[in-house]
């Protein structure tokens, strides 16, 4: 048996969860409709047990055992309702199931009452007994355990007042207490079916809340992966500008557009100068770092609609949309400067970094790969002419 199987197992006498703590938590999540349903069903039936008064007095007529029995009446009504307002407000079988049981005691040691003081009508409170079993079980509210024991003792002491004070023989005795054990059987079996079925469907609905938490759980943890995948995907994991197939998606949308809008854009390929010699002489993790800050210093020369990808080893692509020729000659001018200065400390104090940029200009016929090609052919224009320059297409 799983341990969710053994925690939803429900015991076959008194119909409640054998694990304790599911007990409690069913017994707190039906607190507010038990309070209602409880408060409701004691005000009727002390309002039943109030009208058998009339009978009192057509029996007895204004004798002593009458005001007797009407003195009980009221006693047992007015505690009983008193008792529903109280459970109205604080009720629950979590922490007060004694709150519960108090009216049936009450209700049944008034019936018990009626024997001595009414014993020529016993027939009458056979039925009357009969009924109040199984409202007992069935029409006030409470646990399966508390009315059966309520049932029980009514049913008993019942029979034991019958046969002192209204002279019921053995054999009376006999079917009266089979009438009695029917009801008993009839109420218990109903409240014992209706405790299973709403603790199962308690189970049954935690279930589903707990799997739809995982459910939510796993959405989560998907969602992140994606972000992630999506993460390794768009952006290069060294320097952290896009990836290049990510700038290619993005620089073919931006070209498209502007061709469309009839507005200008350029591109630039921006290449390390003599970097061979760095991881030459520090080393390829330092020339990481190296080419880390020179991806920094490039990205904030550039403005946030510009975009920026690493083209591989010690090359990076930029895309510039709604820019002249002038503009973005202007901007590579202020990025190659931007490297010049980037000012390293320590073992680099004396580096000087410096970077060459070609610039292409599209024209309404140019695709993306023709753009790059142009902007790479000024690019080693700029590295044979010398290295640290910019140089622009015509
Ligand atoms: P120039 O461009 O000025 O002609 O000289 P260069 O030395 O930069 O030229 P080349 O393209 O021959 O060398 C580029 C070097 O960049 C070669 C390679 O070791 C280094 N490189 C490429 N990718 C990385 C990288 O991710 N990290 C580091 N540290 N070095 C890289
Ligand atoms: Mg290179
Ligand atoms: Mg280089």
């Amino acid at each position: 048996m799983s341990q969710q199987q053994k925690q939803n197992d429900i015991h076959w006498l008194t119909g409640q969860f054998s694990d304790r703590q599911k007990e409690v938590s069913y017994r707190h999540s039906i607190e507010s409709n038990v309070r209602s349903d409880a408060r409701l069903a004691l005000i009727l039936a002390s309002a039943i047990f109030a009208m058998f008064g009339i009978t009192d007095y057509n029996l007895l007529g204004l004798t002593q055992e009458y005001y007797l029995l009407l003195a009980m009446r009221i006693t047992v009504v007015s505690s009983c309702v008193a008792i529903a307002f109280i459970i109205g407000k604080a009720g629950g079988y979590a922490d007060k199931a004694w709150l519960h049981a108090l009216p049936l005691w009450i209700f049944a040691i008034g019936i018990i009452l009626i024997v001595p003081l009414r014993p020529e009508s016993l027939s009458t409170q056979v039925t009357s007994i009969a009924v109040a079993i199984v409202a007992f079980y069935l029409l006030i509210p409470n646990l399966l355990t508390v009315a059966a024991l309520a049932s029980a003792f009514v049913s008993i002491t019942f029979l034991a007042t019958a046969m002192i004070y209204a002279g019921v023989t053995a054999e009376g005795a006999v079917r009266i207490g089979l009438l009695l054990a029917m009801a008993n059987i009839v109420g218990y079996s109903s409240l014992r079916r209706l405790e299973r079925l709403q603790r199962q469907q308690y189970a049954l609905l935690n279930e589903e809340r707990d799997q739809n938490r995982e459910l939510l759980q796993e959405i989560k943890h998907r969602k992140s992966l994606e972000a992630q995948l999506r993460m390794v995907a768009e952006r290069d994991t060294l320097t952290g500008v896009d990836s290049r197939s990510y700038f290619m998606k993005r620089a073919q949308a931006l070209l498209q557009r502007s061709r469309l809008e009839e507005t200008p854009f350029c591109l630039f390929m921006i290449d390390v100068d003599h970097f061979k010699k760095i991881n030459d002489t520090w080393g390829h993790t330092q020339g990481d770092v190296i080419l880390t800050k020179i991806a920094e210093v490039c990205q904030h020369s550039l403005r946030p609609t510009d975009i920026i990808g690493r083209f591989g080893g010690e090359e990076f692509v930029v895309g510039l949309p709604h820019t002249s020729p002038n503009d973005a000659t202007a901007v590579a001018e202020r990025l190659k400067q931007g490297v010049e200065a980037l000012s390293l400390d320590g073992e680099f104090k004396d580096l000087q970094l410096s970077v060459t940029i070609g610039v292409a200009v599209a024209t309404p016929e140019d695709d993306l790969d023709t753009l790059i090609t142009r902007a790479d052919n000024r690019l080693y224009e700029g590295k044979r002419d010398g290295r640290n320059q910019v140089v622009t297409s015509s």
